[in-house]
């Protein structure tokens, strides 16, 4: 495995930051009190190949060539250093390409895919629901299917940008069986609600969606039916789960940034507080930690690219040390800046709140865990093997 950077990839990573320092960094802190990201900002990650970045090159129509699995992480790190409700975007509008290039028809792809990549068009994953969070096999939302299509009934809840995607990837029950549509916002029968008041993640414009018998043609079903929560569920969430496992890292770098920058600078009993160690014992654990996250992504990045077929639980170690380490570490990052710290003149009070979040989407921690340890008790040997090279 080389942490080394490509030519090509040193100059994205650049590029990522030059522009998140001047579109982003700026303005993140008064977006989060707004509750909403401007449409301009939106455009302006669309026009710099951002939000289009997974998609192939034959349905993005353009010369750029589709990132590959370490660039789009570190396009998720440079975000997540301002923004976590950014990420989130790159998240989902990633998710729903992902699953779309790997379960839809080619006539899907044409459809979806060059506006997806341009980014004028904007889409959601809907799969929780207001009883069914981490039980997601289990969700209520129905499809019947009554002659050339289908009709959807259910609510849906806390959809990350679901107040602009002109699309959802919907999961719900066919006769028992799992299966994703596409749902367009125009469909009669099709409302959506923004949902304000949120601890962290304040400009991720979320939405509820109800469908009320909305009729979609069947060349909607995305995959088989029964194929919607293991195939075209489980590819969204396992790229969910690798864009917050990079963005937990840019956070937690973000946190370590500010820390350094005013244990440097604030003085109590007469020296810098960098000079205290209990400081010291802080900074000591943030920096190990927001590395061995690092490590995490890096390994997730060369398996995706391997396409290793360890990579989904990889992935999912990824986040969850990324998101425990962002949590800890942004509260550390309060401590260190005191009073100030919980100002929101200070990023670090955004990213602390921010940081929980990260530790419940895209399957909880404590979802992970279960993950991880199945996935250790099954395959005892092959871990034993890891573990002692
Ligand atoms: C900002 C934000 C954005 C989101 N965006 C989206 C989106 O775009 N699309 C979408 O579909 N959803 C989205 N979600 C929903 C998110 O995926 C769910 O919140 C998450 O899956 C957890 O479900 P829940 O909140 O219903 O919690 P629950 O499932 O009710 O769980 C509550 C607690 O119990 C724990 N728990 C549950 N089952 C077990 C178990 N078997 N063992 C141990 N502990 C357990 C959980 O870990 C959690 O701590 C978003 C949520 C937020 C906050």
């Amino acid at each position: 495995m080389n942490f080394e950077l490509s030519t090509e990839q040193s100059k994205a990573r650049t590029g990522f930051r030059e522009f998140v320092e001047k579109y982003i960094a700026p303005y993140a802190a008064e977006y989060d009190s707004r509750e909403e990201t401007p449409l301009e900002l939106i455009k302006a990650m669309a026009d710099a190949g951002y939000l289009g970045g997974l998609v192939p090159v034959q349905y993005s129509g353009k010369e750029r060539a589709q990132m590959d699995a370490l660039t789009w992480g570190l396009l998720c790190a440079e975000v997540g250093h301002v923004s976590a409700a950014l990420v989130s975007l790159l998240t989902v509008q990633s998710m729903v390409i992902q699953t779309m290039t790997k379960w839809g028809t080619e006539e899907q792809r044409q459809r979806f895919l060059p506006g997806l990549a341009s980014g004028e068009l904007i889409g959601g994953f809907a799969l929780t629901e207001e009883k069914i969070g981490s039980d997601a096999k289990n969700v209520q939302t129905t499809a019947v299917i009554d002659g050339d299509s289908y009709i959807l009934n259910g609510k849906k809840r806390w959809l990350s940008f679901g107040q602009l995607a002109q699309f959802f990837l919907v999961i719900a029950q066919v006769d028992g069986k799992a299966a994703a549509f596409i749902v367009e916002r125009e469909r009669e029968g099709f409302a959506t609600e923004p949902i304000k008041g949120l601890l962290g993640f304040r400009s991720a414009m979320l939405a509820g969606l109800n469908l009320n018998n909305c009729r979609v043609p069947a060349e909607n079903l995305v995959g088989r039916v029964g194929f919607g929560f293991s195939h075209v569920a489980g590819t969204a969430l396992d790229q969910g789960r690798y864009c917050i496992a990079w963005g937990s890292l840019g956070m937690a770098m973000g946190c370590v940034d500010s820390s350094l920058a005013y244990s440097n600078e604030r003085k109590q009993f007469g020296v810098s507080l960098k000079e205290h160690q209990l400081i010291q014992e802080m900074v000591a654990d943030m920096v190990t930690q927001t590395q061995a996250s690092r490590m995490l992504c890096y390994k997730a990045a060369f398996l995706r690219e391997n396409k290793d077929p360890s990579v989904i639980m990889e992935t999912s170690m990824a986040k969850y040390f990324a998101s425990r380490t962002a949590l800890k570490v942004a509260s550390d990052a309060v401590q260190i800046h005191g009073a100030n710290g919980c100002s929101n003149r200070y990023a670090v009070e955004r990213h602390f709140r921010d940081a929980k979040i990260m530790e419940i989407i895209e399957g909880s921690n404590q979802m992970q865990q279960i993950i991880i340890s199945r996935y250790a008790f099954q395959n005892y040997q092959a871990i034993k093997t890891a573990l002692s090279t």
